[in-house]
């Protein structure tokens, strides 16, 4: 019989629509993402690197090789700049704060998806020359040294660096990397140009995909602010919000329920993995939507 709360609710079982492998910044190569979701029993699996498709090929390589119904959702996850209309809180430096788009079921071989991976990527490389000049000034070369040993070729991103910290002793947590040096506003920080929210969801629904705002929780604004900011993202195209990401309360569930209602947004759902915790790989999500929500693959 099924529990009371699954009457009232969708199944989201099965589902991990965001997740990471080497090619970006997660710690599972993508052969070895798929063999753990086939061991899991994920029936839908997006593979959500940073700004690139490379992960998802290797991926889709190998899952044709498996006798397995996986559906693999080929997915990116864009950096993008929202600049608000007013400045009301504190990741805002006036030339806008970065938010991350998660674009799902794309067609990754359009030309408009390639683009946008193509103008991700400018800013990211800008960004990390700025960003490595910083660290050298301050004496350490080997941390950048490190950091583009551990990407070994892939996207580099402010993981590897606060991985490259911790393991030379320049924190003693890795979280330490963010709230000491890489945050907003700290001392090794540097503003990125990323494309629009605009330009990222025209890009994404261009190429066939569905645009979401992924944790919008995690850019910790104001009530008032999260609204202007889903707001904007509605009106710039984007047809869903992650309101399940990671492992929330039901707190945050409800809080992003209300928000996805009163914007008429569909709901996506995702671990946002990236690497192994406690030596445990949390796959896909334990909480169920709320059955007033359109979960994103019924609009598929
Ligand atoms: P980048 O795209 O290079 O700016 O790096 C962003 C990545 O760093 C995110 O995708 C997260 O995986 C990680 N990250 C960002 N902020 C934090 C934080 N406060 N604590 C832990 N990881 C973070
Ligand atoms: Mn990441
Ligand atoms: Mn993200
Ligand atoms: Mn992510």
């Amino acid at each position: 019989m099924p529990q009371q709360a699954e009457i009232f609710s969708k199944n989201t079982q099965g589902y991990d629509l965001h997740t990471h492998s080497t090619a970006s910044d997660g710690s599972l190569t993508p052969q070895e993402l798929i063999d753990t979701a086939i061991d899991y029993g994920i029936t839908h699996l997006a593979l959500s690197d940073h700004d690139t498709l490379k992960g998802f090929e290797i991926a889709s390589e190998h899952l044709a090789k498996q006798s397995s119904d996986l559906q693999l959702v080929p997915s990116v996850e864009f950096s993008s700049r929202w600049n608000a209309l007013s400045n009301i809180d504190s990741e805002d430096d006036g030339r806008g704060m970065t938010v991350h788009i998660v674009a799902l079921n794309i067609d990754p071989k359009s030309t408009s998806i390639q683009k946008l991976i193509g103008a991700t990527q400018s800013a990211r490389n800008e960004r990390n020359e700025r960003l490595k000049i910083k660290f050298i000034k301050k004496g350490w070369q080997d941390v950048i040294n490190l950091a583009e040993e551990l990407s070994s070729g892939a996207t580099l991103t402010r993981t590897h660096i606060a991985n490259a910290m911790l393991t030379l002793d320049k924190v003693s947590k890795y979280g330490q990397a963010f709230s000491r040096y890489l945050g907003s506003g700290k001392p090794l920080s540097v503003h990125t140009k990323w494309p629009s929210i605009s330009e990222t969801v025209d890009g994404i629904n261009k190429s066939g995909g569905t645009a979401v705002l992924a944790h919008p929780l995690h850019y910790q604004l104001t009530r008032k602010k999260l609204l202007q900011l889903c707001s904007d993202f509605k009106k710039a195209g984007g047809q869903a919000i992650e309101v399940i990401t990671g492992n929330p309360d039901k707190k945050a569930i409800e809080n992003l329920t209300g928000i996805a209602l009163r914007q008429n947004l569909a709901a996506s759902v995702g671990s946002d993995f990236h690497a192994p915790r406690n030596g445990k790989i949390h796959l896909g999500v334990p909480q169920v939507l709320p059955l007033a929500l359109t979960p994103v693959w019924e609009i598929w």
